[in-house]
């Protein structure tokens, strides 16, 4: 079996000064990709704990998949006490297995701690709104990771 993590991260480039949150999927201890460049759709993730079915949870910084050359989610099957996670793109072809339980706890609680991790954020220690902060992938336009995350334009 494969060991399922997800953490949020703060990535910061030399030109600007901007705090990019993002969330990322670690399996056995390393990074699936380089979420440099990529990024989790926790709206994708979270959907994937029930169905069967092709889900993007990897996508461009941007949320469009394609946008980062990924034209096909990952595929994702429950069979009995396992979630497998086939992935084709971004290459190379990896199948992982989890067990049923820990992924939707892992999932689950996974979201939860970063919804927390993003609220600690959005606000500076001196209790001004951080508008350094920017969410990884692209946010505003995208109503059902808002709810997931409670946040909108006036936390911002
Ligand atoms: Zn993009």
């Amino acid at each position: 079996m494969n060991k399922l993590e997800l953490q949020s991260k703060i990535y910061r480039f030399d030109n600007d000064d901007n705090l990019y949150f993002v969330s990322i999927i670690l399996v056995d201890g390393d990074s699936i990709v380089d979420f440099f460049y990529y990024a989790t759709s926790l709206t994708e993730l979270k959907d994937s704990l029930e169905n069967n079915g092709k889900y993007f949870i990897l996508t461009c910084w941007c949320g469009v998949p394609d946008c980062a050359g990924i034209e096909q989610g990952i595929q994702v099957t429950h069979y009995q006490n396992t979630v497998t996670w086939t992935i084709t793109q971004p290459k190379p072809h990896r199948i992982f297995t989890f067990y049923a339980d820990d992924y939707k706890t892992i999932i689950t609680e996974g979201i939860a701690k970063i919804k927390q991790d993003l609220a600690n954020l959005c606000l500076t220690k001196t209790g001004e709104k951080n508008d350094k902060l920017e969410i990884v992938p692209r946010w505003e336009d995208d109503i059902p990771l808002i709810k997931l995350l409670d946040i909108s334009t006036k936390n911002f």
